[in-house]
């Protein structure tokens, strides 16, 4: 089993109530592939420029990344610049520069394209199409999405929700995408479109998932410490996806098991800046905070 991930690989410069980071490591599909390689192989398609560090690579090669999919182009990389709330519920885009990401032309090498899983993190719909007409027969294809796309782009991200199986989004872009308040209704008006499973990602208050007619919850982790949220959405994929290709199995119990594998890793995201709170854990640590996930909602009959 093995997962490919497209999606940005960038710098970002982050301001929390808890501190601030300039240019440092981020990106969506970084964020995914190094929270995946901790349960299989994973390969990864974007771009960068000519400015990204030995350093940065060094995270990926650290983590058994395959890179051969990121290509190098004259020029910066892309760079996001955010600043959070005091409840870090919300927060401000401060600026997108895309530089190299502007002309991004997804070209799978042809080791990717027998990939069992494919995550298609948040880019223009079109891209994602063509990056699914380049893998074989995947057995399990999910999409992650933002407002921007679903304002901008929306016939063809109807059109990309109709060829995958999992859609993992926040609760204000599925709100949006349905145009539903109600998150069950919203749900079964986007299972309609396509997707057999929607993933809802609900910030600090963890995931609500319907997985067909099952539907199951995990709330967030209540964390002592907390420092910046960027990328938690990416690494909760991530742990998700990874867990569900390392299993094999993609049956209701298995996806219920991938999103507490999922908010593991965004739970040890939060905790740092940049990707600080994921790069340099192991088995035990993930093993142990999944065990206090599950303490966390065990409760005896009525
Ligand atoms: P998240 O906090 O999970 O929404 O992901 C934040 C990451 O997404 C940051 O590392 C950014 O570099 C990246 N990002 C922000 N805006 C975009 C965009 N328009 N397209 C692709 N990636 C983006």
């Amino acid at each position: 089993m093995s997962i490919v991930v497209v999606g940005s690989v960038a710098y970002d410069t982050v301001t929390t109530p808890y501190g601030s980071a300039e240019d440092t490591l981020g990106g969506a599909a970084t964020f995914f592939s190094v929270a995946a390689s901790y349960f299989c192989p994973v390969q990864v398609v974007g771009v960068v420029g000519d400015d990204f560090s030995d350093d940065d690579v060094a995270v990926f090669s650290a983590h058994g990344i395959d890179t051969e999919g990121i290509e190098r182009k004259p020029g910066r990389s892309f760079r996001w610049g955010g600043k959070y709330s005091q409840n870090l519920n919300e927060r401000a885009t401060l600026f997108t520069e895309l530089n190299v990401f502007e002309e991004f032309d997804p070209e799978l090498p042809p080791a990717y394209r027998s990939a069992s899983h494919v995550f298609l993190a948040n880019i223009a719909p079109q891209l994602q199409l063509s990056v699914l007409g380049q893998v074989d027969a995947p057995q399990l294809v999910a999409l992650d999405t933002m407002n921007y796309w679903i304002e901008g782009a929306r016939d063809a991200l109807i059109e990309v929700l109709g060829r995958i199986d999992i859609l993992v989004i926040n609760d204000e872009e599925a709100r949006q995408l349905a145009d539903e308040y109600n998150l069950v209704k919203a749900a079964e008006i986007i299972m309609e479109m396509g997707p057999s499973a929607i993933v809802i990602k609900r910030g600090e208050h963890g995931a609500t998932a319907f997985l067909g007619d099952d539907v199951f919850s995990v709330p967030g982790f209540p964390l002592r410490k907390l420092a910046d949220p960027t990328g938690a959405g990416d690494t909760f994929a991530g742990g998700f996806m990874g867990h569900l290709a390392r299993s094999g199995e993609h049956g209701p119990d298995a996806l219920r098991r991938a999103i507490v594998a999922g908010s593991v890793m965004a739970s040890f995201c939060v905790e740092a800046f940049s990707l600080d709170g994921i790069r340099h854990l192991d088995e035990d640590q993930i093993a142990a905070r999944y065990r206090a996930f599950q303490d966390l909602t065990r409760f005896g009959d009525l």
